[in-house]
């Protein structure tokens, strides 16, 4: 399968499941319902499904008020109230709502994306079933250089000419050899087989897989906060930010106060009030006589873009 590309079959499915609607007296979110089912492409194979989800902005704000029906107050008490929890870390609201995604990921993306232990998992059983011939292959502009600064990151350069084509050669290579060897071992034709469990050690971990991922708004929150960064890697990055863009259309009014509160702000250590104040006064703050450290002093640097 290429990119995207589903089988007839699983594309008739979701359109069938997208052309059916059922009434209801349960409160839905307009937003979603525009995408609900529908596969987002993100890197070369993977993708984000909504698969369902419960609650909308007034879902939290009811919440908050332990009221008993949606409410009669005004649109804009309701977006104060959610903004008034967000800002105080009144957080139990905002888990009434939840979601519950269809993921498609490689595996290096799949380690990091489940140590997010607040969520539940159903990952597609490789003992079970075999694996797809399908393999994330980074585009060349992400075919980026180790970083030499961060031991954890990359360059904004990319690999190049001959380096690039040789590394994604060995990439391709790799990945064809090791299904064909995965499917060798596998096979039964005059032999025993090995067990799908054991013959799967063999694939790379740019192999992909599936799964079913649940969560609430407030950990969803807490998810996007730490991998839709810059200090996360590329690839959860990605899917991090096809979460952000689900979370806007969901429920705007409780990701517009995330945005501000939480994704765009910063905290500011008593240490850096404090030097913050005296900067106001008008003395003149240096390095020097900040009494910060230099990794502190670059970073408080860095949140004001100075
Ligand atoms: C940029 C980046 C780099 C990273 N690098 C590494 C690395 O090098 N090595 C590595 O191992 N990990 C690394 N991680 C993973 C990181 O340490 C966390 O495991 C991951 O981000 C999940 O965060 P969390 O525990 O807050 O989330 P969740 O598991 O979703 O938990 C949400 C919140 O619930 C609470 N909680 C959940 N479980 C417990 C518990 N058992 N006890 C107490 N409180 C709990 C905590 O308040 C937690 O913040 C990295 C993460 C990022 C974003």
């Amino acid at each position: 399968m290429e990119a995207m590309d589903l089988t007839a079959e699983q594309l008739e499915e979701i359109e069938h499941q997208r052309s059916c609607s059922s009434a209801t007296r349960r409160v839905t979110s307009p937003g979603i319902e525009e995408l609900i089912y529908t596969p987002l492409p993100i890197l070369d194979q993977g993708f984000i499904r909504v698969v369902d989800y419960m609650g909308n902005d007034g879902s939290i704000v009811q919440a908050a008020r332990v009221s008993y029906g949606t409410g009669t107050r005004k649109t804009r008490n309701d977006e104060a109230l959610i903004r008034f929890l967000m800002r105080h870390q009144h957080t139990t609201p905002f888990e009434m709502c939840e979601i519950k995604l269809h993921v498609k990921l490689p595996l290096f993306v799949a380690r990091q994306w489940i140590r997010h232990r607040t969520a539940s998992v159903n990952e597609y059983s490789a003992r079970y079933s075999k694996l797809d011939n399908e393999f994330y292959i980074p585009s060349p502009e992400h075919l980026a250089a180790q970083s030499t600064s961060n031991r954890q990151g990359r360059e904004q350069i990319t690999l190049s000419g001959d380096e690039a084509a040789e590394v994604l050669g060995i990439l391709k290579t790799d990945s064809t050899r090791n299904y064909a060897n995965y499917e060798y071992m596998l096979d039964t034709e005059g032999k025993q087989g090995l067990a799908r469990e054991l013959a799967r050690m063999n694939l790379p971990a740019n192999v992909y897989t599936q799964w079913y991922w649940k969560i609430d708004l407030h950990n969803l929150f807490h998810f996007i906060k730490l991998r839709n960064d810059s200090h996360a890697q590329y690839e959860i990055q990605a899917y991090a930010r096809c979460m952000n863009d689900i979370t806007r259309a969901w429920v705007p009014a409780a990701w517009k106060a995330f945005d501000d509160y939480v994704s765009n702000a910063a905290s500011l250590s008593a240490a850096a009030i404090k030097l913050l104040n005296r900067k106001l006064l008008g003395e003149q703050v240096t390095f020097e006589n900040s009494g910060l450290t230099k990794r502190e002093w670059i970073e408080l640097l860095m949140i004001f873009e100075l």
